[in-house]
């Protein structure tokens, strides 16, 4: 595909999202949050889902987390225009509870299309939601987060061979310091994949 064809695949999914109401979270959004980037990333992360910051703007990791985020990649010389961010859920779910299986149910099918179109080398997967449903996805045996962050996954797909590379959610930083520390190494990874 030709980053022009990615880029209006990829509007027209954006427009798809802003009017979904496939679930009960389009009664309590202020915006659909679909996720942003460079289509011909090599790089593709997956979050969880909006909260409070994502649902006002429409875009992804703009509060706490975003901020931690940033830090990451700045870490390994990455910017936000050099990769593309998205997440499993498009809306918030109030109070930002976890992401209900039906809810992931019914939007998953965009993040399908998303990796599908953006077609990366290496998957980030952002936290346990976005790493369960990636290792699924790919037939790789479930495994807890704490098992698996910072390990490099390979794995054959019909779009060609990927890498998975599951993290902990920049979150945690946010409310246990000492865990930055540890997205810092982890994400040292990326260093070897730019
Ligand atoms: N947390 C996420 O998982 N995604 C966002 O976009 C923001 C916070």
């Amino acid at each position: 595909m030709t980053k022009d064809e990615k880029e209006k695949k990829i509007k027209r999914l954006r427009q798809q999202i802003s009017r979904c109401e496939r679930c009960s979270l389009h009664k309590t959004r202020t915006n659909t949050v679909p996720g942003e980037g460079d289509v011909n990333a090599r790089i593709l992360f997956i979050g969880e889902a909006p909260g409070r910051n994502e649902d006002l703007q429409g875009k992804p990791f703009v509060g706490r987390a975003g901020n931690v985020f940033d830090k990451l990649l700045s870490s390994v010389k990455l910017t936000r225009d050099q990769i593309y961010l998205c997440n499993i859920l498009k809306c918030r779910p109030p109070d930002n509870r976890n992401p209900l299986p039906a809810e992931i149910k019914a939007c998953i099918g965009s993040l399908d299309i998303q990796i599908k179109t953006v077609n990366p080398d290496v998957i980030g997967t952002l936290g346990s939601f976005a790493t369960a449903y990636i290792f699924e996805k790919f037939d790789l045996p479930a495994q807890k987060i704490s098992a698996v962050h910072g390990k490099v996954f390979d794995v054959s797909t019909a779009f060609g061979p990927k890498r998975i590379v599951p993290l902990y959610h920049p979150a945690v930083a946010t409310y246990n310091g000492g865990q930055l520390g540890v997205l810092l190494k982890d994400f040292g990874v990326f260093r070897k994949f730019i």
